[in-house]
């Protein structure tokens, strides 16, 4: 289905998602039109999300397009950056091709764990490496105005790093959602349960970059209990965790410090909530920020 001219031939499908389906692609220089030729190297290998653009009003296809650009322009190392971006001839299509991650997402890194026995807890010094990386790249985008809206630990990629045997994070479909808001039939997705939803949020309040922070701290909180801060087998049941409950405290191996971090950012008013730069700038969290001081 990815337009056959653009250069990026399928390989396999890698899922499906809210907004459409991802691929793994492969950049063949002999498949794309001549304007194209030198843009990539020849086996490049990519992730390709096709979006369905018929349920968004027509004249707000370039509009999509423009803001998809836009982030293009953006980069950062803990973010997963677009490569390209194009519609399909009948303009029925938004494609986004965006870097590939090949060391899975840290969802798959917390059921890993899970499954081990013992249960094989993330050490403290890690949990902090990923968190501090994700806080900058957050960061980088509250900076710019951009929300993530869809942060959870499943949209967090895992890249190897130069240190051997270990791994850098990277956030993925950043600022995506708000693109292609409107581009699904409400009535017709099946949205995964909202585990990471803000208190103000359950409350129909707008969504702000302090959701982002709660839905940073639920992230921080996964990697700490290898399960989610608040669960529920029903929709109301989580809403009410969400706003009224506290979460169970943490394994007694994480420091102290590591606990009012999370008590902090998982806090119900997004007001008192920290701001990304106020998350970074706090000394406990500096300590594990590679290129800080
Ligand atoms: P979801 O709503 O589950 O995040 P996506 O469309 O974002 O749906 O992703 C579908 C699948 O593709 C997931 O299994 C995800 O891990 C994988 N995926 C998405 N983006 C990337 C990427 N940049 N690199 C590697 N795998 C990816
Ligand atoms: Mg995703």
């Amino acid at each position: 289905r990815i337009a056959a001219s653009s250069g990026w031939q399928v390989s396999k499908q890698l899922g499906r998602g809210q907004y459409g389906t991802a691929y793994l692609v492969c950049w063949d220089e002999e498949k794309c039109g001549e304007e194209r030729k030198d843009q990539y190297k020849n086996g490049d290998q990519a992730v390709a999300k096709v979006v369905g653009l018929e349920f968004l009003p027509e004249k707000e296809h370039n509009l999509a397009f423009q803001e998809v650009e836009l982030m293009r322009a953006l980069r950062h190392p803990h973010i997963v950056a677009l490569k390209d971006h194009f519609l399909t001839e009948a303009s029925l299509e938004l494609i986004i091709v965006m870097e590939f991650c090949d060391s899975g997402d840290l969802r798959g890194e917390v059921k890993r764990r899970t499954q081990a026995k013992p249960i094989d807890l993330i050490p403290e010094a890690r949990i902090m490496t990923w968190f501090v990386q994700m806080t900058l790249a957050l960061n980088y985008m509250h900076q710019r105005h951009i929300l993530h809206r869809d942060l959870k630990s499943s949209n967090v990629f895992l890249k190897s790093s130069t240190t051997e045997g270990d791994y850098d994070v990277r956030i993925g479909d950043f600022g995506i959602s708000r693109v292609l808001e409107g581009t699904v039939d409400v009535a017709a997705t099946v949205v995964g349960t909202p585990y990471y939803m803000s208190p103000e949020v359950c409350k129909a309040e707008p969504y702000g970059y302090k959701s982002d922070i709660w839905a940073l701290g639920c992230v921080l909180y996964e990697m700490c209990m290898l399960k989610h801060a608040f669960e529920s087998q029903s929709l109301l049941g989580l809403v009410y965790k969400i706003v009224s409950e506290t979460y169970e405290p943490i394994p007694p191996q994480y420091s102290a410090d590591l606990r009012t971090l999370l008590d902090d950012i998982l806090e119900k008013s997004s007001s008192k909530r920290p701001s990304g730069q106020e998350l970074i700038s706090r000394p406990y969290v500096r300590r594990f920020d590679a290129n800080g001081q």
